[in-house]
């Protein structure tokens, strides 16, 4: 059990955990499956693994201790506390056990066997995800993250390699992964950071401006786009390019993939990509946003079509209002 005073410092690190470190050697419990690893990170690789004991596949997660001559304990028990924080949250990665050796920590990981959704956002448009699988699994990214945001926590590296599938054929439930970026978000502090990922990131972050829940919908907007077009809104051709990119929100809504789209998805997005942090939808704005909302079977529900008909326009009618806002 790691403890201290207050339970978080000034830089919104968590510091306590409840989960118990074993210092026995994990290849005791675990078989470790030889070949590919599942991912891996700037300072950590994930390898599938079977515990011993029952049978059950996981993913292990090995973090060095000590990255470019810093003791980055901290922040590994950081991410611990996050995931403990978020354990009831089915979008969200669950923690099994951690354990510690030498010169590294292993977290052991539910494993999600679909992989990153990375995979089906650059794939050739027939393999990629349809505007109805997008929509279900950006309600499901926005459970998690608004999950995470009720507990003041923001991700801050929110991107397709970060948004795991349980199962990628049938296409599964989404997982969100890596906090090692996270932060906790208090009225009292403020965050200013530069870090995430150049495509993903928010201009406030470029501009050295207070972090919050805001910065994470900024990378949710740049999620969806890519997700539905394959294409990655703010990419230059080199890291400054990208910035000054977001910095201008230099970002187009003529691509012939959007045109395609339901007029609510391309809402959906520019209600994100803004530039003022407080004017973006927050997590519950967007699950309340038409675009996410089920469709209503108004051709075979035969019995009622004048109320669906009804809803439909009215809700028609709801959005263009929203649009005209918009464009004021
Ligand atoms: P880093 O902090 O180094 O980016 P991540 O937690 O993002 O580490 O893990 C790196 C990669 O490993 C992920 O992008 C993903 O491909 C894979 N991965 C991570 N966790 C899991 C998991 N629970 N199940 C399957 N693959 C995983
Ligand atoms: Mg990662």
């Amino acid at each position: 059990r790691v403890r201290c005073e207050s339970g978080q410092n000034r830089s919104g690190l968590l510091r306590e955990i409840r989960t118990a470190i074993r210092s026995e050697p994990f290849t005791d419990r675990y078989d470790v499956i030889p070949g590919r690893e599942l991912g891996r990170g700037k300072f950590a690789v994930v390898r599938k693994c079977v515990e011993k004991s029952t049978g059950k596949e996981f993913a292990a997660k090995y973090m060095r201790k000590r990255r470019k001559g810093q003791d980055c304990r901290t922040e590994i028990i950081h991410e611990i506390a996050v995931l403990e924080l978020a354990a009831a949250c089915p979008r969200v990665v669950n923690l099994h056990e951690v354990y510690e050796m030498a010169s590294e920590m292993v977290l052991v990981l539910e494993y999600a066997a679909g992989g990153e959704i990375f995979n089906q956002c650059v794939a050739e448009r027939d393999e990629a995800f349809k505007e109805e699988d997008v929509k279900r699994l950006m309600r499901q990214i926005l459970e998690g993250v608004a999950f995470l945001h009720r507990s003041n926590v923001v991700h801050l590296d929110l991107k397709p390699q970060n948004i795991l599938l349980t199962s990628e054929s049938p296409l599964g439930d989404i997982k969100v992964v890596d906090f090692g970026l996270s932060r906790l978000v208090s009225s009292s502090h403020e965050i200013r950071e530069i870090m995430g990922t150049p495509e993903y990131v928010a201009p406030e972050v470029l501009n050295y401006e207070p972090i919050s829940t805001a910065t994470d919908m900024w990378s949710i907007g740049v999620l969806a786009y890519v997700m539905l077009t394959g294409i990655s809104p703010f990419l230059g051709d080199d890291k400054q390019e990208t910035f000054l990119n977001i910095s201008q929100i230099n970002v187009s809504y003529t691509e012939e993939e959007l045109e395609q789209l339901d007029g609510a998805a391309v809402h959906f997005i520019k209600s994100l990509l803004i530039k003022e942090p407080e004017s973006r939808a927050s997590a519950e704005d967007c699950l309340k946003h038409q675009w996410l909302q089920p469709r209503q079977e108004i051709v075979s529900e035969p019995v009622s079509p004048a109320a669906s008909s009804h809803d439909e326009e009215e809700e028609s009618a709801q959005l263009t209002e929203e649009l005209i806002v918009m464009a004021a």
